[in-house]
């Protein structure tokens, strides 16, 4: 018996020979075969697939073109490893390495942080939610104390009293900085006067030291400028601090929030084309600061404490083909072995997706889904691929922040991690979850298991 061929119904596209486009960009469709030297076929083939790649070149440039970047304009500098962008310990490690300190926003990440060695005045421990423990714990190892909210305040001051040292603390700022919506369920306000009465509180308390002032205003901040009004904001309550209270601030914190050059959904440009550099914000600040009115010998230590901008082109996701389609209407699909449970970005950004393996010229805009049996599960809506086949790799570009802190362990398990050292020799740096991994805190009733038991 003879199978009749399955008909499909022919469509007229246009060309595209992945050439330059007119912002002198690279077309997506050009092949990538090898990340810092390492074949994406053996990475896939040693570590399975789906897999996250992390470069460690790639992070240690970043973060020193980002220190250059402040330090060639300001003296007094330091960065804070921001731990929920990515806390695997091999990526701490390697900031830590570098002379950043951390930032954390938790008691898990606290704990994180000590484990990784790092001494406890290079902590700094931000975020509404501290537990009694938790800010025992972090009085012990004098780290710095950011506090959110009135509550943590008071509830600071009798654990103070009791451990009988003045520990060191700042408060976070929230501002207008003409970045909408305002960003101010954190902290204390700056225009009201909250920030104010909160400084007032902590200096007349007598129980804690006062060095700092933290804002942290927004993620992903494509205005440098925002950064300079808060700069100005910060430096007004630093020198309102010491002419009123006598009370010398010894750092700015500054936070986070410069963007990674990745292209957000429905940009019309991409991000590598539109996006300010570290360097357009380093310049934002820094002459604000110097302008402030500090003498120069009382200018405040400049904190940062950048995540995305530091890691996220380090990280790629590698992936396979499962399964060409057409859509009812003819357009065409590809299902890949990764979904957004894997790559929380794709939520938010238009990720770059590259084939890893020689193609033909000719692409063709596709529809990207992940596996998962859910609507919502498609990493690009509109993507210029050529013809691939099952099987084929797929790799992902710039998803090294937030990704593998992110991502949800949903009906498939959560993929190995590989960093690729300075020497492009491969390292697993987080195993693939397992079955007895996902199960071992389960804990079956008796009941049921005896139920089970007679069946
Ligand atoms: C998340 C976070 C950061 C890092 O933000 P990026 O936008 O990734 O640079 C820094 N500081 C605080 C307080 C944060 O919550």
């Amino acid at each position: 018996m003879t199978q009749k061929l399955k008909y499909e119904r022919p469509f007229i596209k246009k060309m595209n020979m992945g050439l330059m486009n007119k912002f002198g960009t690279q077309s997506e469709s050009e092949a990538v075969r090898d990340i810092d030297g390492v074949a994406v076929k053996a990475l896939v083939n040693e570590f399975g697939s789906p897999l996250f790649v992390l470069s460690e070149r790639q992070i240690r440039r970043n973060y020193r073109a980002a220190v250059r970047a402040f330090k060639t304009r300001y003296p007094k500098v330091q960065f804070a490893w921001s731990y929920k962008t990515n806390y695997l310990n091999a990526v701490c490690s390697i900031f830590h390495q570098e002379g950043s300190w951390a930032e954390v926003v938790s008691g898990f990440e606290y704990r994180k942080t000590l484990s990784n060695g790092v001494p406890g005045h290079h902590i700094i421990f931000n975020g509404p939610q501290k537990s009694t423990e938790e800010l025992l714990l972090a009085i012990q190892n004098n780290s710095l104390i950011h506090i959110d909210h009135f509550d943590e305040l008071y509830a600071l001051i009798p654990l103070c009293q009791e451990h009988g040292s003045k520990p060191r603390v700042a408060i976070r700022v929230n501002m207008d900085t003409g970045i909408y919506p305002l960003w101010d369920r954190f902290g204390f306000n700056y225009e009201n006067g909250q920030a104010w009465s909160a400084i007032t509180k902590i200096i007349n308390s007598g129980t804690m030291q006062l060095v700092g002032l933290h804002c942290h205003i927004g993620t992903f901040v494509l205005s440098a400028s925002a950064y300079g009004v808060a700069a100005a904001k910060m430096s007004a309550l630093a020198l309102q601090c010491n002419a009123v209270l006598t009370t010398p601030i010894e750092y700015l914190d500054l936070g986070g929030g410069f963007p990674s050059t990745n292209t957000l959904k429905g940009a019309y440009l991409p991000g590598v084309d539109t996006v300010p550099s570290v360097d357009d914000f380093a310049e934002a600040i820094t002459t604000t600061l110097l302008d402030a009115g500090f003498k120069q010998d009382e200018l405040p230590l400049l904190i940062l404490e950048s995540g995305r901008v530091l890691i996220d082109d380090a990280g790629y996701l590698l992936g396979s083909v499962i399964a060409n389609k057409r859509l009812a209407d003819g357009r065409r699909a590809v299902v890949a072995d990764f979904g957004v449970n894997t790559l929380f970005t794709s939520l938010w950004y238009d990720h770059k997706i590259s084939p890893a393996q020689d193609v033909s010229p000719h692409t063709d805009t596709v529809t990207l889904y992940g596996p998962l049996c859910m609507n919502i599960d498609m990493i690009r809506e509109s993507v210029n691929l050529p013809a691939l086949q099952p099987g084929d790799n797929l790799v992902v570009h710039k998803v090294g922040a937030y990704n593998m802190t992110q991502w949800m362990q949903f009906i498939s398990l959560r993929p190995a991690i590989v960093l690729i050292d300075e020497e492009h020799r491969p390292h697993l740096i987080r195993k693939a979850e397992t079955l007895e991994y996902m199960e071992a805190p389960e804990v079956l009733p008796e009941y049921l298991r005896e139920a089970k038991e007679a069946t």
